[in-house]
């Protein structure tokens, strides 16, 4: 019996390059469709190098593979629906509209999935912004587009209604109560159609909206951890899921709302290639194959951070220091500021010492 698979991915950034390790270790043959020849999945799979709308090349990459995939959402949803065979994307083309669109998502997870989260309205114009109650803090989101906080503005004062009005009037928008969380925390879920999985609760800590560390396990308590790994196993299973997915969500004092959701690996989850028995990418690649899946076991306390473009010397020195943290470089070829050239992920029987890890590195 030949079980081996070939995989298209769109998308041959980190996430597509380690999704195609985790497929290869499983005896998989991997094709990567993305605009860059020598981007870093190029290094463990064959590439058809086009941009990702392009609607000819994703005929060629559904023609070449039995099951395909994405490493990131903002995809060509239509192009896709039309070169793609009966059940050949199993994540699905209405996932990818949902995570494009906010009013879309928040819709999605407040009506239909039925988890909670901070109160928004749909703004399509700065008229609605019009007797706005300034006792409460607002976050004015465009629907489409934004990433890492861009095509964001914070309202906290009758003054940031000139900025926020100009940002409604440009595009439509979601208006969310601003939440005081005390963290920010992330929950990863598999599925493979009918069945899931899901990771430990991680907690997420950003630096100029960028993810600068994640923590697991998370430190809120056993329950409100019980209640996000449920809450993403509800979305999930509304989904029919396959693949990964992560659930970004706050966590209050006593409660969790979910912010968002990413239809794919993420970045908060590179910690699980070491510190659990199945990375977020095996379970991935289980899932879009429809294969059974594991429960996932935290084998200690972990840290990840990222390695930016202007960490990298520091980041190689500190790992020459310490040769028991795993450091994972990803093979771009250019190290710019704020990009993501890699990670490093310490774990340890210690809770508290591995938390500490990269209180004292300077980057
Ligand atoms: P997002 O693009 O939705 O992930 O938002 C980027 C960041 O803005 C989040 O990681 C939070 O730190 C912050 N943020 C987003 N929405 C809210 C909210 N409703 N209340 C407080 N902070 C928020």
């Amino acid at each position: 019996m030949n079980s081996s698979k070939t995989i298209g991915i769109i998308g041959g950034g980190q996430l597509g390059q380690m999704m195609a390790i985790s497929a290869i270790y499983m005896g998989h043959k991997v094709v990567t469709l993305d605009p860059t020849a020598d981007c870093p999945a190029s290094r463990v799979s064959d590439m058809i190098v086009a941009p990702y709308d392009d609607v000819d090349a994703l005929r060629q990459l559904a023609a070449r593979c039995d099951v395909l995939t994405y490493e990131f959402e903002n995809v060509n949803a239509d192009g896709l629906d039309a070169v793609i065979k009966d059940g050949q994307l199993p994540q699905g083309t209405d996932l990818l509209r949902i995570s494009q669109n906010r009013i879309f998502e928040k819709d999605f997870l407040a009506k239909k999935a039925g988890v909670q989260v901070a109160p928004y309205k749909v703004v399509t114009s700065s008229l609605d912004l019009e007797g706005l109650d300034l006792s409460k803090n607002y976050v004015l989101k465009t629907a489409t587009g934004g990433y890492d906080g861009h095509g964001q503005k914070v309202i906290r004062e009758e003054a940031d209604l000139v900025e926020a009005s100009q940002l409604a009037n440009s595009a439509e928008c979601v208006l969310e109560e601003f939440v005081n969380f005390d963290l920010e925390i992330s929950v990863l879920v598999s599925g493979n159609g009918s069945d899931y999985t899901v990771f430990p609760v991680q907690e997420n800590i950003h630096r100029n909206n960028i993810l600068y560390k994640t923590i697991v396990p998370a430190r809120i308590s056993d329950q409100l951890a019980e209640k996000a790994r449920s809450m993403a196993v509800q979305i999930a299973k509304k989904l029919h899921l396959s693949g990964t997915l992560c659930v970004e969500m706050f966590a209050t004092a006593d409660d969790i709302l979910v912010n968002e959701i990413a239809p794919r690996p993420h970045n908060s989850g590179h910690y699980s290639i070491e510190a659990c028995d199945f990375s977020q990418f095996d379970t991935h690649i289980l899932g879009v194959l429809g294969a059974p899946l594991p429960q996932i076991r935290l084998h200690a306390p972990a840290v990840m951070l990222n390695v930016l473009g202007q960490h990298m010397e520091a980041a190689q020195a500190y790992v020459a220091e310490n040769p028991s943290v795993h450091l994972h470089l990803y093979g771009k070829v250019e190290a710019k500021h704020n990009r993501k050239m890699g990670h490093v992920t310490v774990f340890a029987e210690d809770a508290d010492k591995v938390r500490e890890f990269g209180e004292g590195v300077d980057w």
